[in-house]
């Protein structure tokens, strides 16, 4: 008990160094290890926006860091700026695990891969970039690479720049990655005519974190996220509910989308410790503020509405932390 109180200053500082029982001492210890496991997975939004461009909401992206894994799903826009806000270099993120191939989900690619080269003291890419997703992520990934060519090969000849190349895993349904303890399991979900669409399962040490993807209301996404600690999922507001369609285009994305209400059922039968909304777009900004009540008039769970940079830690209990 004595070393681990040393090893953190914090925890030093919250257990009461007065006391001397024994008893009293191993309600200490039952905090400081409480405290210790409190933090099994962290999971942090990059990006909770969508196509509708936003200083605020960056594209999709959420880092999930569990034991010694550090794992990115989803690389939209500007995912490389915000690891940098955690001071984590582009060159730090070796695996990517993609949800489907729209645009908001991916255009940060090519962003990330390249920068990692750019020479960086906290860290470049050594290996390759190893990258899991739906069939047609080989194709956007070589595409991507091969329109950077002439750069690459520059980078490569003249400075000797590693970790250019990709790894590419096409998946399907099912366990697509085990290292260090930690699990990751892709399933499919109902994202329209955007197929395949996949959410991801990520359980490590008892404790699990699920990643929605771009999703409706789906009975495989409510399978396989049954009592999660923390569900990530996607939301779209294309109108208020007594309000009218302004189009045809808004009434279409709404439907291989997830309402508030609609998460509100999900939800339901997920039964979170902890939901957490990302890919917030609305269509007019006055709808963002009624996205938590819509969806507690269905569930009266815990939910919260993510912002970018919002980390939650998930352990014996699940903490949002926000500065
Ligand atoms: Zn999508
Ligand atoms: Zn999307």
């Amino acid at each position: 008990m004595e070393t681990q109180s040393k090893s953190d200053e914090n925890e030093a500082k919250e257990s009461n160094q007065d006391s001397n029982s024994s008893s009293e001492q191993n309600d200490d210890t039952d905090k400081i290890a409480q405290e210790e496991s409190s933090a099994d997975i962290k999971v942090t939004l990059l990006g909770t926006g969508s196509p509708v461009l936003s200083m605020d909401r960056f594209g999709s992206a959420t880092l999930v860091e569990a034991g010694d894994e550090r794992l990115l799903f989803d690389v939209g826009r500007g995912a490389a700026l915000r690891l940098d806000q955690m001071d984590i270099a582009p060159g730090m993120i070796d695996k990517l695990f993609v949800t489907h191939l729209h645009h908001d989900h991916t255009v940060g690619f090519a962003d990330l891969h390249i920068t990692a080269a750019v020479p960086d003291p906290r860290g470049n890419r050594e290996g390759d970039f190893q990258v899991w997703g739906p069939k047609g992520t080989e194709n956007m990934v070589n595409s991507t690479i091969q329109a950077f060519e002439v750069d690459i090969q520059t980078r490569k000849k003249v400075e000797g720049a590693s970790g250019l190349e990709a790894e590419v895993h096409e998946i399907e349904e099912g366990v697509v990655y085990e290292n260090n303890g930690v699990e990751v399991i892709a399933f499919n979900v109902d994202h329209g005519p955007m197929k395949p669409a996949l959410g991801y399962r990520i359980n490590y040490n008892g404790h699990s974190v699920v990643i929605s993807g771009d999703t409706t209301y789906s009975e495989n996404l409510i399978k396989y996220a049954k009592d999660t600690d923390l569900l990530v999922q996607e939301v779209v507001v294309v109108k208020g509910p007594e309000e009218e369609y302004q189009s045809e285009a808004h009434k279409n994305i709404e439907a291989y989308h997830t309402t508030p209400e609609q998460a509100g059922e999900i939800f339901k039968e997920v039964n979170p410790k902890l939901a957490v909304f990302t890919h917030i777009a609305t269509f007019l900004p006055e709808h963002e503020a009624t996205i938590v009540d819509r969806t507690n008039e269905i569930y009266d769970g815990k939910v919260v509405l993510g912002e970018d940079l919002m980390t939650i830690e998930i352990g014996a209990e699940v903490k949002v932390i926000q500065d």
